[in-house]
């Protein structure tokens, strides 16, 4: 995807409620003006990348990209999972993200216990895809380490 490695920060807001927590994996939505910048163009599915919230530490992550049912599926959303157990909450706080890689693209479940394993499959694929030099290089760009680059 030409558009890659994109680099994008902005804050964390309250999402749909679909109860991704509850299935044990949490998703750190965007506002609506951080989706806007996106490229127009890039496709909905689920990518890898790494993640930092406020001047913490940069961890791996799985990112969805998909259609806002607020929006009447209009509008694109997007979600951040972070590949790491936070004590509380971070709604409020900045989010910095680099999107790297594609893993698939978006689908419909029949049932919930093969979402979850997709999710998983996800997890396991960034996990390993992230630990590439050429993918782990990123982690210590300046977009996340520069003093001014933090928030
Ligand atoms: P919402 O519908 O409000 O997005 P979620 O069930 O998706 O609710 O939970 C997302 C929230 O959980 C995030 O905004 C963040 O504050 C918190 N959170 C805790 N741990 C994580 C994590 N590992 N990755 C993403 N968000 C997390
Ligand atoms: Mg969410």
């Amino acid at each position: 995807m030409r558009q890659l490695p994109f680099f994008c920060r902005g804050e964390v807001v309250k999402g749909f409620g679909r109860g991704s927590k509850e299935l044990g994996v949490p998703t750190a939505n965007f506002s609506e003006q951080v989706v806007e910048s996106f490229p127009s163009d890039i496709c909905t599915g689920i990518y890898y990348g790494w993640a930092c919230v406020g001047n913490g530490d940069v961890h791996k992550m799985v990112l969805s990209i998909g259609w806002n049912p607020f929006y009447k599926n209009t509008k694109k959303s997007v979600e951040t999972h972070i590949i790491h157990t936070f004590k509380e909450d971070f709604y409020g706080e900045i989010l910095s993200i680099a999107i790297i890689g594609y893993i698939r693209p978006e689908k419909n479940f029949d049932s919930l216990e093969a979402l979850i394993a997709a999710i998983q499959d996800d997890i396991e694929e960034a996990k390993r895809q992230l630990d590439l030099p050429e993918h782990l290089k990123i982690k210590e760009d300046n977009f996340f380490h520069l003093p001014g680059g933090k928030i």
